[in-house]
């Protein structure tokens, strides 16, 4: 089981999917589905043009609101970009940064997630930091370094007031909406050494409390597994967030209940 200090956290990134009636119904079906279950830390991260209609729907649920990215300014002549303090306004408390889509798609640099990650920290939204490595640097040998490039380029410069609203989401690229999930032991070796990176550079105080969720292909017949390792603190979810039951199910294997 996942260290009893650490609180699991189990995200749905919906990406680019569901339209507003889809959206709320969809949260509409998980808020009974997941009530009650107070031992873990449940988000769901809809689309921007979705977020207001999502938010109402869940005023008086379990479930928090989260947003996909944010950008590094308040507000000004950014076209197309979104603030967290926008985010904020419309009810999100989280946000996820670095997302492997983003950076393999829209170039976003190390340097500049690190600068998205400092900017929502201080308006106050939590974040969700991705970081995994590609099939071709893990079977070409580099994947340490790159987890180490991107947890000390990216998570450069943050304090313990930082650190206490991130999570890192350890998503091995190759895992992300293949089917192919890393098996538990894979998972946790990944986990196991990125703790160890943030102990090393950022202290053993902040390394033990920091979650640390799993994304690529869970699933819930494997997250039962998966959060049996010390070092898995709960999920990023993609394509099982997209219906109640797949993401209840794994909220569950989360909370630790028999489903
Ligand atoms: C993700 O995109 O964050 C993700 C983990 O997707 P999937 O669960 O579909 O692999």
């Amino acid at each position: 089981m996942s260290s009893t200090s650490r609180t699991p956290l189990i995200a749905g990134n919906w990406k680019m999917n569901l339209h507003t009636a889809e959206a709320v119904a969809l949260v509409e079906a998980l808020k009974p589905a997941v009530a009650g279950l107070d031992s873990v830390e449940v988000v769901v991260c809809p689309t921007f043009t979705t977020l207001y209609p999502v938010a109402q729907a869940l005023k008086g649920s379990n479930i928090a609101l989260g947003a996909q990215n944010a950008y590094t300014k308040a507000n000004g002549a950014y076209t197309g970009e979104i603030a967290p303090q926008m985010l904020q306004d419309v009810g999100c408390t989280w946000t996820i940064i670095g997302h492997s889509e983003r950076r393999q798609y829209f170039n976003e640099s190390d340097a500049l997630l690190n600068e998205k990650l400092h900017f929502a920290r201080k308006a106050g939204l939590k974040v969700m930091f991705c970081i995994g490595e590609t099939l071709e640097e893990r079977e070409g040998g580099t994947m340490n370094a790159v987890l180490t490039r991107q947890v000390v380029e990216g998570l450069k410069g943050l304090d313990a007031a930082g650190f206490a609203g991130t999570a890192i989401a350890y998503e091995p690229v190759w895992a992300i909406g293949t089917g192919v999930t890393a098996t538990s032991q894979q998972a946790e070796d990944a986990h196991a050494f990125v703790r160890k990176l943030v102990t090393d550079h950022f202290g053993a105080t902040i390394a033990d409390a920091l979650r640390i969720q799993y994304g690529g292909s869970a699933k819930p017949d494997n997250a039962a597994e998966l959060i049996a390792n010390p070092n898995v603190d709960g999920f990023l979810v993609g394509g099982a967030a997209l219906k109640a039951d797949s993401f209840a199910a794994i909220v569950k294997a989360a909370a630790g209940v028999a489903v």
